[in-house]
């Protein structure tokens, strides 16, 4: 390998679930990483589908669905096996992990906790990693593979574990640097560790925050995020065909898409870029060449509008107080129950005698859905009527100086005459205004309005 300067040159590159789903992807993307010189990280998801399989395996299951679950993790692993010339080695390593899976497996029929679900899908980025080092392995070039938990401390939180970012910093700058100069280190996104060496997991599409870490402590110069669609665009393409490529965007209005659900970035992932003032690249695997979208610190004429973000399994708690009529301290207390629960507040609207807030049930790969716990609803219903409303859906647009524009409430919600909206917040911030609505409404929602203020 040609010896780059220093880190400030390395790139880090992370692939997705789609770009290491099987031989043909893994190649793709092994093709990125040979054609760059600078490429020196690599970061991997779990191969497309394996993350869920592994969740419904550590949820418990009965035997015929656990061996149905099984043979499918299992069969994702052999299809890239069987193109290996060292299949015979790499198939041992993989089998005695799956053996892993199964005896986790059998755990969790008997009882489910988040730390097994997080040791359970730990395997899917351990297996994708070491599949993908063979693969380079065939292509003639070595790399290393490195275990990340050895450099990613985080907090016990299962599910959603918080990086602890100084001893990532001196673990990595000690285990993971002084490789970088002559070699190609081959890790997983995702997963870390916390202080008892217990696996703990960042929450779901965790891999891209990883790589930002990664870069942040690590000194390097970019952070490129290959994926299955060539960047970022004005909307979820799968739900709006039209939206239009953003070549170029800011990474306040990046950050703001993520916070708001647009999938293609972690909502963390833009908090180390941003520290470290990294420029992270967004582009697709499977077209390289077609380019995709820079984030970096500032953009030329940012549009009025950029983006419309759709975050779904939204909850509106409505608590109804008598005792809110002039008095002081309930939203206080209702917050300091919610924190004692450790539930974050979404948005947040209130009455005289009521106050209404959404809580966000994505992202966590342990208590997906269930925030509401019954000790919580005990403690609510002490103080106030609670009223619960699921399956509503969060409509982010998101855009630069919203606030100053006159009519714009008109224009809004004169396209959205036929539907229904549950609750708006507008105001807090000049870059978004969203709109709480059904859930079943919420992609129609987005074409009405991607039609009418980006087309
Ligand atoms: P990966 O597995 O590579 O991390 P993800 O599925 O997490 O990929 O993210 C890519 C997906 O994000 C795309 O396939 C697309 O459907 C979705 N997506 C949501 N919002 C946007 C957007 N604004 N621009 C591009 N893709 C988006
Ligand atoms: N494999 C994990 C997930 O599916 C992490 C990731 O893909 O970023 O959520
Ligand atoms: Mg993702």
């Amino acid at each position: 390998m040609n010896t780059v300067a220093d880190s400030h040159q390395f790139v880090i590159a992370k692939f997705g679930g789609t770009s290491v789903a099987n031989f043909e992807a893994m190649n793709k993307s092994a093709d990125i990483v040979l054609a760059n010189n600078h490429v020196r990280v690599v970061v991997l998801s779990a191969s497309a589908g394996v993350t869920n399989l592994l969740i419904e395996l550590a949820e418990g299951c009965d035997t015929d669905k656990r061996n149905e679950l099984l043979q499918k993790v299992k069969q994702i692993q052999y299809d890239i096996i069987d193109h290996l010339q060292t299949a015979n080695v790499i198939r041992e390593e993989i089998d005695r992990l799956l053996e892993n899976i199964a005896h986790l497996a059998d755990s969790a029929s008997l009882a489910t906790s988040d730390a097994l679900t997080d040791e359970m899908v730990s395997h899917g980025e351990i297996m994708s990693t070491l599949l993908f080092v063979e693969v380079l392995r065939q292509r003639n070039s070595h790399s290393q593979w490195f275990d990340v938990r050895k450099v990613m401390r985080t907090n016990e939180q299962f599910g959603r574990a918080e990086p602890d970012l100084e001893q990532l910093k001196a673990l990595a700058q000690q285990h993971l640097l002084p490789r970088l100069p002559d070699s190609v280190v081959i890790t997983q996104g995702f997963i870390g560790r916390d202080a008892k060496g217990r696996t703990t997991t960042l929450g779901r599409g965790g891999s891209d925050y990883t790589a930002a870490l990664l870069a942040e402590v690590l000194n390097l110069s970019r952070v490129d995020i290959w994926t299955d669609v060539p960047g970022i665009y004005s909307t979820d393409p799968r739900v709006v065909p039209n939206a239009q490529r953003i070549d170029e965007i800011a990474f306040d209005e990046a950050a703001e898409m993520a916070t708001f659900g647009a999938k293609i970035l972690h909502p963390a992932t833009l908090l180390p870029a941003v520290r470290a003032g990294i420029p992270v690249f967004v582009g697709s695997s499977k077209a390289p060449e077609a380019g995709g979208t820079i984030v970096c610190d500032q953009t030329v004429n940012p549009p009025q509008f950029r983006a419309l973000a759709l975050r779904r399994k939204q909850t509106l708690l409505t608590l109804h107080s008598l005792k809110m009529l002039h008095a002081r301290g309930f939203l206080a207390e209702i917050f300091t129950i919610l924190l004692r629960h450790n539930i974050s507040v979404d948005l947040i609207t209130t009455s005289e005698v009521s106050v209404a807030l959404t809580l966000d049930t994505t992202g966590s790969t342990g208590t997906n859905g269930s925030l509401l716990t019954n000790a919580l609803m005990t403690e609510l219903s002490a103080l106030c009527r609670v009223e619960v409303e699921e399956n509503l859906a969060l409509v982010a647009i998101i855009g630069n100086q919203l606030s100053q524009v006159n009519g714009l409430g008109k224009q809004i919600f004169g396209v959205l005459e036929s539907f229904n909206i549950r609750m708006i917040s507008y105001g807090a911030s000049s870059h978004n205004i969203c709109l709480l609505v059904p859930g079943d409404d919420a992609e129609e929602i987005v074409r009405t309005l991607h039609s009418n203020l980006f087309e």
